[in-house]
């Protein structure tokens, strides 16, 4: 155990309020009835995914099961000025325009509730209370406990469950207002953070690396030729893989393009987009708990070596609700001082034990 690292882990319950439900009555339009009829021809019935129960699960595991060094603080909602650095006013007027009502933001099954421009406004300014702890030096690292999720939002345009780019308005936030140049934002979601890399893809001075399940997946962005445009060229790092890859691909491409990367930029700040989707419990790919160990405790590293540990975590995917939980729960562990373990395969100590238990049936005494 090295030493302990105070980490403070934001959560506000403002967040919980964003609910889209698919029962109650939508703005009529367009978008309404061509939404409704592509959700018609799946066989199941569709529910939201992005759901409450998400940040419920988390911060009940977090409460029974305390990690120590880690401390809980409410969130803040973003100014209007804080979104604007990133979306387009035309953008933030039609979002503000749907505060109070049910309403669909995009054919892939974006939507809003009542609640839901003021939990955006908290998840983005949630984002932005993470970056300020790490940056005044309140804690070593902070870890972001929001939804909706940010990754997919673009400028101009909210998908994927996401209305306001969470990460990138706390890494602009931390450029125009806390003396940041270079920030470094690293997306270990396994879906392609299409929306940062569109704010940041022509921006030199935000390093955008972004490790992701390959397309088709959603949203079938992220090619490993798309590495930026303009003064921005080359600092977006794009790593696609194949569904079901794990701990050791996704490992060795942390220490041989990340690492690598991360030193010849030199990053001010460090900020994460963990989601935590690529745990094999969610399907896609097949990373394990102590595999989010291993990045965490790289990315830990970087900061340290670079920018004296300063470390922002932003929640982003993740739908099993047991991993997606563990998974938050292990993270917050590594930044707080724990070591992280190196990781085997799964099930391997499982038989190591099994093989003992069995051994002694099949050999004559
Ligand atoms: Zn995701």
């Amino acid at each position: 155990m090295t030493a302990q690292r105070p980490v403070i882990a934001f959560y506000d319950e403002r967040m919980l309020d964003h609910a889209p439900d698919l029962d109650a009555p939508f703005l009529p339009g367009r978008l309404d009835r061509r939404v409704r009829d592509m959700l018609a021809t799946i066989p199941a019935q569709w529910r939201y995914p992005e759901c409450p129960g998400r940040l419920q699960a988390i911060y009940n595991l977090l409460q029974q099961q305390l990690v120590a060094g880690v401390d809980f603080e409410s969130g803040m909602a973003a100014t209007r000025e804080q979104l604007a650095r990133v979306h387009t006013s035309t953008y933030l007027e039609h979002i503000f325009s749907l505060r109070g009502k049910n309403a669909w933001l995009d054919m892939d099954t974006t939507a809003v509730s009542s609640g839901s421009v003021d939990a955006a406004e908290v998840a983005a300014g949630t984002a932005i209370a993470a970056v300020e702890a790490v940056l005044e030096g309140r804690a070593s690292s902070a870890f972001a406990l929001v939804r909706p999720p940010g990754h997919h939002a673009e400028s101009v345009r909210a998908r994927g469950f996401c209305l306001f780019n969470n990460i990138a308005v706390a890494a602009a936030h931390a450029q125009a207002a806390l003396g940041c140049q270079r920030v470094l934002i690293i997306d270990w979601d396994v879906h392609h953070g299409n929306g940062t890399q569109e704010i940041f893809h022509a921006d030199e001075n935000v390093l955008f690396f972004d490790i992701h399940r390959a397309a088709p997946f959603y949203p079938g962005s992220g090619a490993l030729e798309d590495t930026g445009v303009g003064l921005g060229e080359g600092s977006t790092v794009n790593v696609p893989l194949p569904g079901g890859s794990g701990d050791t691909a996704i490992l060795k491409a942390f220490k041989e393009i990340l690492v690598p990367a991360a030193d010849y930029f030199r990053p001010d700040l460090v900020l994460v987009s963990a989601g935590f989707d690529a745990h094999r419990f969610d399907l896609a790919m097949n990373v394990s708990h102590d595999g989010f160990a291993a990045l965490t405790a790289i990315v830990q590293e970087l900061a340290d070596h670079h920018c004296s540990g300063r470390l922002a975590m932003v929640l982003e995917g993740g739908y099993n609700l047991e991993s997606l939980s563990q998974g938050v729960r292990t993270v917050l562990q590594v930044l707080a001082g724990k070591n992280a373990d190196e990781p085997q395969e799964c099930g391997m100590a499982e038989v190591e034990a099994a093989i003992k238990f069995h051994r002694s049936a099949f050999v004559l005494e």
